[in-house]
């Protein structure tokens, strides 16, 4: 019998998008630790840096740093060639970037959905078509989606996060059926989760309702059942789960990471 454990993908490599702070920083880290020689990307070179040396730190291998914008096509493919051509196959991709801002779906233009649907659809799909030949060559590969629990429903006052975060599913779910044995795709749905999202999210609520962010956030602790914000290493311990060998029978699902938030599913 094949030793299916979770810690089982040491050696491994993998492309953290939207490495830089929040969820992806923490599963940045966290496969880092189960032994991945981890690639993150993000914006911000300084942010990459530091997440490096705090990876060094833990004795964990090197982590690359490389400073992209997901909107940029062109910049993003040219890097991802450089990343392969040198560094060989990608076994692992997490599919991650930061959620479009509020405000009524009805007032939303064009660009503001444009935008968010290259940084997070777009994105995805060109380097889920650029790492799958090394996937394919090395008969292992995980892609794992963030995309969060309105895939299941609508969070108010998102609207057109709302409709980016189906697409993805809808997106992913397609590919699972595509997809060749030995290479799966999955979502893991944040709920309140406690990053600079969420403050930002908590920020934009107090100044529309007038209420403080405090009761903002003591409002969202009690409307789930574990009774507190999530810690982003919770999230990223599903994707480290995804990312291995034991999760190889896990295909096309979206797995919640809110606490219970969600009451239907
Ligand atoms: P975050 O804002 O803390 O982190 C987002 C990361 O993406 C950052 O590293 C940021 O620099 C990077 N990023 C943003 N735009 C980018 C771009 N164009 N190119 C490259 N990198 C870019 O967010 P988070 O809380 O960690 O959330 C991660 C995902 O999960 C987001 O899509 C968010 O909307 C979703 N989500 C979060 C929560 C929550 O409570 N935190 C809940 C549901 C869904």
């Amino acid at each position: 019998m094949p030793d299916l454990s979770p810690q089982h993908i040491d050696g491994r490599r993998a492309l953290v998008c939207g490495a830089s702070s929040g969820i992806g920083r923490a599963a940045a880290l966290a496969l880092a630790r189960a032994g991945v020689s981890v690639v993150a990307l993000a914006r911000t070179r300084s942010k990459l840096i530091e997440l490096a040396e705090e990876v060094v730190e833990t004795g964990a291998p090197d982590l690359e740093a490389v400073p992209c914008d997901l909107e940029n096509t062109s910049e993003l493919e040219l890097r991802v060639d450089r990343l392969i051509e040198e560094g060989g196959p990608i076994e692992i991709l997490v599919n991650n970037a930061g959620g479009p801002p509020g405000g009524p779906l009805l007032s939303a233009n064009e660009e503001d959905f444009l935008s968010p649907f290259r940084r997070h659809l777009l994105a995805s799909h060109l380097l889920v078509r650029k790492l799958l030949p090394g996937m394919i060559e090395r008969n292992y590969g995980r892609i794992i989606n963030i995309i969060s629990i309105s895939v299941y429903e609508p969070v108010p006052n998102l609207g057109v996060s709302n409709t980016i975060r189906g697409a993805m599913a809808a997106w992913a779910k397609s590919l699972s059926n595509e997809l060749p044995p030995g290479i799966t795709i999955n979502n893991v749905l944040p709920g309140y989760t406690d990053t600079d999202r969420l403050h930002e999210l908590a920020g934009e609520q107090a100044s529309r309702s007038g209420r403080t962010q405090s009761e903002i956030r003591r409002r969202w602790t009690e409307s789930v059942p574990e009774g507190r914000l999530l810690d982003p290493c919770e999230t990223a311990a599903a994707v480290v789960f995804l990312a291995s060998p034991a999760a190889g029978g896990v295909r096309g699902i979206s797995l919640p990471v809110d606490g219970g938030r969600l009451r239907g599913i």
